[in-house]
């Protein structure tokens, strides 16, 4: 079954762009998934199709119009879910990804300039997803990385060797440094025990690995592991 993607944006020329190479690329030529970027200004209003006007209450920028949204959304919604990308959503994890990734596919929509009017957001009850607390110009690239981060997780896009089960956030941690040949490089030996070809010990040294790495670079995560482990300190 193909895993939809329809992107709703003032710039449908953006995609797929990098989504187009390598194991997305690959994927999309295989029917894996597929991609329908739609351009907005396609309901824009009059002889300038205009899709956005000056924000009520005063203020600078534009704001995408509800009415030209909502005819957009109509013209592609079914039964996937329709996401909003926007710095004020809640931040997209590995989590929302997998569920995303197992559903039927996802409805995106880019905004731009000051954002888009709250009222037509509340009405398709979309999900309102960030990429990071930063503002972007656009919803276009933070659409590119969650359809990335979605499509590598679809059945057959990564080979068995490669599968998602043991990198990072899979288990709620970082995951462990990876190394290979030469054995010495620049002075620095790789870890003696990766040398070994006790697999044991090679997965006890990973584990060990990935949560110094987590406590040290990320203490969020840390913390919110321990807790799930039931041992918070
Ligand atoms: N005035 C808004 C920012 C608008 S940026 C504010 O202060 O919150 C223009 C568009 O870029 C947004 O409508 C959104 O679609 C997208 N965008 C910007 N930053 C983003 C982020 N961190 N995550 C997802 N989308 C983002």
């Amino acid at each position: 079954m193909t895993w939809r993607a329809t992107v709703l944006t003032l710039f449908p020329e953006m995609f797929p762009g990098p989504l187009g190479h390598s194991l997305a690329g690959r994927a999309l030529e295989r029917g894996l998934w597929s991609l329908d970027a739609r351009d907005l200004r396609a309901h824009g209003l009059g002889r300038h199709r205009a899709v956005d006007d000056t924000p009520f209450g005063g203020g600078a920028g534009m704001v995408l119009r509800p009415d030209v949204i909502d005819a957009a959304i109509s013209d592609v919604a079914d039964d996937r879910p329709i996401v909003v990308l926007t710095p004020r959503g809640r931040p997209l994890t590995q989590s929302r990804v997998q569920a995303l990734a197992a559903g039927p596919g996802v409805v995106l929509l880019c905004g731009r300039f000051e954002g888009i009017d709250q009222r037509v957001i509340e009405h398709r009850a979309m999900a309102e997803i960030s990429v990071g607390d930063y503002v972007l110009s656009g919803g276009e690239t933070a659409a590119l990385v969650l359809l990335d981060a979605c499509i590598r997780l679809l059945p057959g896009v990564m080979g068995a060797s490669d599968s998602g089960t043991e990198e990072s956030f899979s288990d709620g941690l970082l995951e462990y440094p990876h190394y290979t040949r030469p054995a010495e490089w620049c002075g620095r030996a790789v870890p003696e025990i990766l040398l070994s070809g006790n697999h044991a010990a090679i997965a006890a040294w990973r584990q060990t690995a990935a949560e110094t790495i987590t406590q040290t670079l990320r203490p969020d995560l840390w913390a919110a592991y321990q807790s799930t482990k039931g041992h918070a300190s």
